[in-house]
């Protein structure tokens, strides 16, 4: 089996200032530059400037308004032949897009998130629609990435929450995968349980948990970034994807108005460590020291979306055994949603 991984990695302040001698030293001189929505007003002089003294060519760049997977076709089809890499600049739709792109074209990907509210700006899947409904494609891990922990700073805050949310719930999801192996023996690959772990452990037992830290942003996008690469070591998404991931997909399906992915998953990650148990501590450590309980009770989710999704996660995915499927868990969360004072504070009534 080969895992392919990024080779090149720059996760630190005034990173994007350099992509065009990145871009060189991995010998690209002609790409296609895809930028997230409003990213290009933001970011896109640095950039030129960058890719200008490097001498790199753009071929074709655009900015992607949406993740239609007929779009991706055409835009494969229109890309000049001698394109060398992607280089995707944004928030995850730009991402998504560069990955599939990068994916059917056979050209290496630069993977640029300008914000890290979940794991997919290094992640083995794609996220994208086919005739409006949200559906997950099979890609390859990017070539680079690169994320200026400056231009996360700036992004709004409830992105960096996001991206929290999605980095500790995998101490839910791993205890998932090894119950649906003790119940169902369902084979866990145990170095990619440990990646996804450690991941979470990194940012759990670091110390100063403040948004104006930029080493702390860099163990949150670092984290993601192992988080992601687990995923591809296992070969499927089980060390990233519990069953707080299950009912994050069944409150995307219910809402009208969805939240961002990580803030879901993140309570939801929560309420399952309810019925875990042993897991529950360790959540708790982490919202409470990062702030995320906190912001989650200023802007909480909706209380009837949040106890629908749990009635629907147990089908959302199919033989994916998570603590959801044992006997009477279901019922047993919906009353801990009412009884449990810290996450009835994170759900509010409409
Ligand atoms: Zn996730």
């Amino acid at each position: 089996m080969e895992i392919s991984v990024p080779s090149l990695v720059r996760i630190k302040p005034k990173a994007l200032y350099k992509i065009g001698k990145y871009l060189r030293d991995e010998d690209h001189r002609r790409v296609v530059l895809l930028w997230g929505e409003g990213i290009a007003e933001l970011l896109k002089p640095i950039v030129e400037v960058s890719l200008l003294s490097a001498e790199i060519e753009v071929l074709f760049e655009t900015t992607v308004t949406d993740t239609e997977v007929e779009s991706i076709f055409h835009m494969a089809v229109e890309l000049p032949s001698q394109v060398e890499a992607i280089v995707a600049i944004g928030g995850g739709k730009a991402i998504d897009i560069g990955k599939y792109l990068a994916f059917l074209k056979r050209l290496p990907l630069f993977s640029v998130p300008t914000a890290v509210s979940n794991d997919g700006f290094c992640s083995p899947m794609a996220s994208l629609t086919v005739r409006g409904k949200k559906t997950s494609f099979r890609v390859e891990l990017p070539q680079a990435v690169i994320v200026d922990t400056e231009v996360l700073q700036k992004a709004p805050v409830r992105f960096l929450y996001s991206g929290m949310g999605d980095l500790f719930c995998k101490i839910t999801s791993v205890y998932d995968w090894k119950l649906a192996y003790r119940k169902v023996r369902e084979p866990v690959n145990d170095f990619a349980a440990n990646m996804a772990r450690s991941a979470a452990d990194t940012f759990l037992y670091y110390d100063d948990k403040s948004l104006e830290n930029p080493d702390f942003l860099r163990v949150i996008a670092t984290s993601l970034m192992m988080s992601g690469i687990a995923m591809e070591v296992a070969r499927s998404s089980r060390p990233a994807s519990g069953s707080e991931h299950l009912i994050s997909h069944a409150y995307d399906r219910l809402s009208e108005k969805p939240n961002l992915h990580g803030l879901q998953v993140g309570v939801a990650s929560y309420a399952v460590s309810l019925l875990q148990e042993k897991t529950e501590p360790l959540i708790r450590k982490a919202i409470e020291e990062s702030g995320f309980l906190a912001f989650m009770q200023e802007h909480p989710l909706s209380l009837r979306t949040f106890e629908e999704a749990v009635k629907l996660a147990p089908q959302m995915k199919e033989n994916y055994y998570t603590i959801l499927s044992e006997k009477g868990s279901v019922e047993k969360l919906l009353e801990l949603i009412r009884e449990n004072t810290i996450l009835r504070s994170m759900v509010a009534e409409d």
